[in-house]
């Protein structure tokens, strides 16, 4: 199951790909860019644009109209459509700048690439082997555990 996004999804993109999910997004693509590239890639439509989904619809690609409001409300109804699970695990994340599947790294390797602080409290990190970016389970991380909690209530599992 492959995702391609419209521009204004670029939110909901980085939540998808940090729950494992391959989401091709771009600002610079427009609609006939956009359904050509779903075609040619087998990719799944997300859009908040009628007009795009209804002219994707008739080119027969498999395009969803996202309505919710909050992160957690278009999660909550993305998670239930495509059947997949509200947790993430950072082995399977993808890189939410880039796409690429980031990986469990020593933690010497990122040195000086975090704050000290940083690298001394967690003993964890991801990195990305295509934009190198650095991920670990921050103080962030309690905002996103809520709202993949309220997603899941929403959802009702
Ligand atoms: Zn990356």
């Amino acid at each position: 199951m492959k995702f391609i996004v419209d521009g204004m999804l670029g939110k909901l993109t980085r939540w998808l790909r940090m729950l494992g999910q391959d989401v091709q997004y771009s600002t610079q693509l427009d609609d006939a860019e956009l359904v050509a590239m779903a075609e040619k890639e087998q990719r799944i439509l997300l859009t908040r644009d009628t007009e795009l989904y209804k002219r994707a619809s008739a080119k027969g690609i498999d395009a969803f109209y996202v309505a919710g409001k909050t992160e957690a409300e278009k999660l909550a109804e993305l998670a239930e459509r495509f059947d997949f699970s509200l947790k993430i695990d950072l082995n399977h994340s993808r890189c939410p700048r880039c796409n690429a599947k980031i990986l469990l790294t020593h933690k010497e390797k990122i040195a000086g690439k975090v704050k000290k602080n940083t690298f001394s409290f967690y003993s964890e990190f991801w990195g990305c082997p295509n934009c190198g970016h650095v991920y670990w389970q921050g103080a962030h991380w309690k905002g996103i555990r809520a709202t993949l909690e309220e997603a899941k209530k929403i959802r009702g599992s």
